[in-house]
């Protein structure tokens, strides 16, 4: 039994996502907690949250993979732009309190000319201040491409993070499949000793979903650019494996590919086909 899904749009509210995904086939689905461009989010309605969350656990879904904004910059070199990230990041989370039980997945940011290290430092910082035991939610470092000053390019600095959080029990890290590839880790010809590389230096136990997506470009191409399944770099077989890997299997996949929802629809029935 798998889990498979993609990014769905709030638009509508929490409860029609649910449903939205049920009609495209799939059992978990990943949203913006605010509009990924940045700005205000939409107040939450409780009872929609709560319909939402009813709904899903009577389908069997698995856990939601929340997505902060794409604007969030938890280590920018500019102060404004940080405190916006860490106001962001507060509000989030305490958003997320809706939803217990589930993800919030979001990119470490990028340092902007500070050093990797500094920017560890201060995503770091941020966490610890809005990460507690009391939390429900489970935080989520995304693995990125490494592009420009990213910080999150390579597993030993996702390592570096969560060693200086300090509430162990809620942090963790989603793979993207493009975003690791794009950085240089060998999905297609090495699976078995990324995933092993993988649990040496971050840990297993710590991946709790999968970004599930193809790549316009080569491997250690540092770009992010994310392609249709099968149709892009990585390729089928690759996807294949990656989804029928028995460390990956049971996690959520989500569905980050340039697709319309009948694109989705195609992509959640050839997923569920490989769980079989
Ligand atoms: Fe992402
Ligand atoms: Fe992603
Ligand atoms: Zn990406």
């Amino acid at each position: 039994m798998g889990y498979i899904g993609c990014h769905l749009s709030v638009t509508n509210g929490y409860e029609a996502m649910a449903k939205t995904m049920l009609s495209l086939g799939g059992n978990t689905f990943a949203f913006f907690t605010r509009n990924p461009r940045g700005g205000k989010s939409k107040d939450i309605i409780p009872e929609d949250a709560e319909s939402m969350t009813m709904l899903a656990k009577e389908k069997g879904f698995g856990p939601l993979v929340a997505h902060g904004s794409y604007t969030m910059n938890l280590c920018s070199a500019n102060i404004d732009t940080r405190t916006k990230g860490f106001d962001m990041l507060q509000k989030d989370i305490k958003r997320m309190e809706y939803f217990p039980g589930n993800f919030y997945n979001f990119h470490p940011g990028s340092h902007t000319g500070q050093g990797t290290k500094a920017g560890i430092e201060m995503i770091a910082n941020s966490l610890n201040q809005v990460i507690s035991p009391d939390i429900q939610t489970i935080v989520l470092l995304e693995t990125m491409a490494g592009k420009g000053s990213e910080v999150g390019g390579c597993f030993e600095e996702l390592r570096e993070i969560i060693d200086r959080v300090e509430c162990k029990e809620r942090i963790g890290v989603c793979f993207d499949t493009c975003h690791t590839w794009d950085s240089g880790y060998d999905l297609v010809n090495d699976l078995d000793g990324v995933l092993t590389h993988f649990d040496r230096v971050i840990g297993l136990d710590r991946l709790f979903a999968v970004h599930l997506n193809d790549s316009k470009n080569g491997c250690g191409s540092h770009k992010d650019r994310h392609e249709k399944l099968g149709q892009g770099e990585i390729g089928m077989e690759a996807m294949k494996r990656i989804v029928q890997h028995p460390v990956l299997s049971g996690l959520p996949f989500i569905l980050e590919t340039p697709n319309e929802m009948d694109g989705y629809q195609k992509e959640i029935e050839i997923v569920k086909r490989w769980f079989d």
